[in-house]
């Protein structure tokens, strides 16, 4: 039967984003818990836009490594509530923060149900554009959802050269700051595969990587680093299906990044694997 909002019992904030507040909530008659994010009718164009496109696309996507949107209600005063699965072991930064560093068995679980999400989106010609361990939802069985859809766009053609800066900038390609230089044949997709090889890294040296421990840089700095420096590397004691995986996501240029399909092809992610 159909959600409705008056069914909803509001419980605690899970979060906030930008411009909107992300609560969990409880149907009153059944008890199953939702996330529930509600975006306010007088928020300003940009978080519209931005929620709208979202709407579009949580409509679109149907996929187990997705975060489900069971309901979307549009309010007369033009409050908009979005109604999504309940992932109840938080974000992999969550878990990172409580749990220390991830293993390598541990990260090639994540790494194989990320993505198969991207592969999904990918092949839906849906770019994520913001793919970071805060939008990696986690839920009690160990499975990892793609969330956060704000910055998403949608591709009508198979090239397109949408290098505007939305999303992390931390988690950007350098083709996403320089495609020129970087870009070859920019497909876009491959920056999702950039974002996802420095969440990965990053989740296994528990830090950002490519700054030391605890530094948060300036947005310059970063730029520099990410199309003037070489990519990040793992450090010694790594197996060679992981260092190999990193270097398959992490080529400066595009071209040479490996797609989400040929990803789950490598051995790295191919082997048995735990749940984390
Ligand atoms: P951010 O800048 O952190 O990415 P945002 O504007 O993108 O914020 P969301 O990511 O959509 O907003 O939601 C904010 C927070 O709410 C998330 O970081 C997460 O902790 C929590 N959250 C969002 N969706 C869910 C969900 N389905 N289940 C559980 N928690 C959620
Ligand atoms: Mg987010």
């Amino acid at each position: 039967a159909a959600i409705s909002a008056a069914d909803l019992e509001r419980l605690e904030v899970l979060g906030h984003g930008n411009g909107g507040t992300v609560y969990k909530v409880r149907h009153k008659r059944t008890s199953a818990n939702y996330a529930y994010k509600l975006v306010q009718g007088d928020s300003d164009l940009t978080v519209r836009r931005q929620l709208f496109r979202e709407m579009e696309i949580l409509r679109r996507t149907d996929s187990p490594y997705v975060v489900h949107c069971h309901a979307i209600f549009e309010q007369p005063s033009g409050d908009i509530g979005i109604l999504m699965e309940y992932m109840d072991s938080g974000t992999l930064e969550t878990l990172l923060k409580s749990n220390g560093t991830f293993s390598e068995l541990k990260l090639a679980y994540v790494a194989r149900q990320v993505l198969n999400g991207l592969n999904y989106l990918h092949t839906h010609k849906i770019i994520h554009r913001d793919i970071k361990p805060t939008n990696l939802l986690v839920n009690c069985l160990m499975e990892v959802k793609i969330a956060d859809f704000g910055v998403s766009k949608i591709m009508c053609r198979t090239l397109d050269a949408c290098n505007s800066y939305v999303g992390t900038c931390a988690y950007m390609s350098p083709e996403r700051f320089d495609p020129d230089t970087y870009g070859g044949n920019y497909n876009g997709y491959a920056s999702d595969i950039w974002s996802l090889g420095l969440t990965l890294m990053e989740l296994y040296m528990g830090h950002f990587p490519f700054l030391p421990p605890g530094q948060r840089p300036d947005w310059a700095t970063l730029m520099c680093a990410i199309c003037f420096g070489e990519p990040p590397t793992l450090p010694e004691g790594v197996s060679e299906e992981f260092r190999s995986f990193m270097e398959c996501c992490l080529q400066k240029e595009s071209g040479k990044r490996w797609s989400a399909a040929q990803l789950l092809t490598h051995p790295f992610v191919c082997k048995d694997t735990v749940r984390i």
